[in-house]
């Protein structure tokens, strides 16, 4: 067996160990505590993340510096967010929000995991570091209550986009996240809720920190992996569902 095959199945059973402590964190001792899930939009709910298209696509002069930055950590979300939608003209919203509900794609099993929600009585949130004026849009056809979708704002009225943040951190927070994913999970105690957050990316981090189980693609897999949080990988929702499924919280 070849040293990556090893590292490989290591890492399988770190996340197995993983996913059964957090199931049995789960089934708690006595009354079981309600799932609540927190799930990422960008890049999990849709295929690829929409603002990184955005950008790659219309490529305004700049955007390049802002997003290494975002991702070396020497901006933060909401900084970085915000300059690069500054690149852009607002005469330009109906193309840029043409060009993503055009080229976004929703992953496999999405509305499954809502309905296994709704049919469980299991709260389920959207808590997105993207923009209104297309996450709304591409989430119309679900049916998902407004006031459980978080996401950033925006402003046309100006001549260049500005991004608002209705969503700020909270004062735990320091990471200036603009929508603070941190703050809406800390409004479901962990003494009261088992916490489960859904996402792929850096929006992700700081709440993936707090919950009791993730739900991990991409980079946060990565990241979870060294931090040891307790996390399950997955490529769509309805392996989330089946994860959920064989969870005994509901006893
Ligand atoms: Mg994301
Ligand atoms: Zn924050």
């Amino acid at each position: 067996m070849t040293d990556s095959a090893t590292n490989s199945l290591a890492n399988q059973t770190t996340e197995l160990q993983a996913s059964g402590a957090a199931s049995a964190q789960a089934s708690g001792s006595g009354g079981a505590k309600p799932p609540v899930l927190f799930c990422d939009f960008d890049g999990t709910i849709t295929l690829s993340d929409n603002i990184v298209a955005v950008m790659k696509h219309f490529s305004p002069p700049g955007y390049e510096a802002i997003m290494s930055d975002i991702v070396s950590f020497k901006k933060s979300l909401r900084q970085g967010v915000g300059e690069m939608f500054a690149l852009f003209p607002s005469s330009m919203r109906q193309e840029i929000t043409d060009f993503i509900l055009r080229s976004a794609g929703i992953r496999a099993g999405f509305q499954e995991l809502l309905d296994w929600c709704k049919n469980n009585g299991v709260a389920f949130f959207v808590t997105s570091g993207g923009i209104d004026f297309f996450v709304q849009p591409l989430l119309a056809p679900f049916g998902i209550p407004s006031d459980h979708i978080y996401c950033n704002g925006s402003d046309f009225s100006g001549e260049r986009i500005e991004i608002v943040w209705p969503h700020p951190c909270d004062e735990i927070c320091t990471n200036d996240c603009g929508m603070c994913k941190a703050a809406v999970i800390r409004r479901y105690p962990k003494e009261q809720f088992t916490r489960i957050l859904i996402g792929d990316s850096i929006t992700d981090f700081e709440g993936a920190k707090l919950v009791d189980l993730v739900f991990s693609r991409s980079h946060l897999t990565e990241r979870c992996r060294e931090l040891g949080l307790p996390h399950i990988p997955f490529e769509n929702f309805h392996d989330i569902v089946h994860h959920l499924e064989q969870g005994d919280w509901r006893k």
